[in-house]
């Protein structure tokens, strides 16, 4: 994993915060509404409004890279959708990226769609001039706005819960552990859902066993921040998120070890009763996404004119 020395660099606007903390009704973005201990910010000073890009030399590169890419022109360290207010436990866990906030995988698979079809038109354009001919992404209205909490542990013991899941350390198949939260190689966590349902918010879904193949629980835990059809709601850039995302991926590390239990609304108890689901971490899927959009995103004028050569010469 990479880490970022990020807290001297976080700075967001003094004028910037009192927006941010009301868009998101005073609350943490990872927090859920429901728990009274949650993060009201008139009782808790810890709270901190995290950058996704800030002015570290890394952040204004990722910056630099947005812009030459024309994903978000006039998106800007300071501007609103740049931001996230949180409280100290999440603070704790998106700063150093063990959990990243990334575009949900139907939206990446959005935009690679997109570029190929735009990079296409492109190159068939000769009318217009490569430096003029812009490179155009997909508005907020076509992505589905949901952002993916992504695990790329180890975790520490101490894993704050996230909206909609409550998050604890099991002591699954580690026999004579008396304490739970004793240190397992790999570490496990347990991903239980919250009793009442938590709106905006998408739960892991479980995949049936088969013949050959235990059931399993799918970690594709999503917050809906930019609902596509509400402009006025929009709280995150995805295509800052998504610069973010890529600086954590190809990390050399292994992952937790996840588990999942479900609640049954019906029957009002956790399904299955006493065994846990294996959760499967989907990181793989996100990787080669974000790899393949960190490629296509990074060709430049010079490459569309090499293609554009190459396709007179055939
Ligand atoms: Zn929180």
């Amino acid at each position: 994993m990479h880490t970022d020395p990020k807290d001297p660099y976080n700075y967001p606007a003094r004028d910037t915060l009192p927006n941010v903390r009301n868009a998101h009704n005073k609350h943490c973005a990872l927090c859920s509404p429901y728990r009274d201990w949650g993060c009201l910010y008139e009782n808790d000073d810890s709270w901190e409004i995290w950058q996704v890009l800030n002015s570290s030399p890394k952040g204004l590169a990722q910056l630099r890279w947005m812009k030459a890419a024309n994903l978000a022109p006039h998106f800007d360290v300071s501007s609103a959708d740049n931001h996230l207010p949180l409280c100290g436990d999440h603070a704790d866990v998106l700063r150093p990226g063990k959990i990243v906030l990334c575009p949900a995988l139907e939206d990446l698979d959005v935009m690679i769609e997109f570029e190929e079809n735009d990079w296409n038109r492109r190159v068939q354009d000769s009318e217009v001039a490569v430096h003029e001919s812009s490179r155009r992404v997909p508005s907020l209205k076509e992505l589905s706005g949901y952002f993916h909490c992504l695990w790329l542990g180890p975790q520490p013991n101490n894993v704050p819960n996230l909206r909609g899941l409550d998050v604890s350390f099991t002591e699954v198949g580690q026999p004579g552990a008396d304490d739970e939260h004793e240190q397992t190689f790999p570490q496990q966590v347990l991903f239980e859902e919250e009793i009442r349902m938590v709106p905006n918010v998408r739960l892991p879904t479980v995949q049936p066993a088969t013949e050959t193949s235990d059931a399993l629980a799918r970690l594709d835990h999503g917050l809906l921040l930019n609902p596509p059809n509400k402009p006025s709601m929009w709280r995150l850039n995805p295509y800052a998120c998504l610069t973010h995302a890529l600086g954590f991926v190809n990390g050399a590390y292994i992952p937790a070890d996840m588990l999942y239990r479900a609640y049954d609304r019906k029957k009002k108890c956790y399904v299955p009763d006493v065994v846990p689901l294996r959760v499967l971490n989907p990181l793989d899927e996100y990787e080669w996404r974000l790899l393949k959009l960190r490629r296509l995103y990074s060709r430049t004028a010079s490459d569309l004119q090499l293609q554009r050569n190459a396709k007179d010469k055939s």
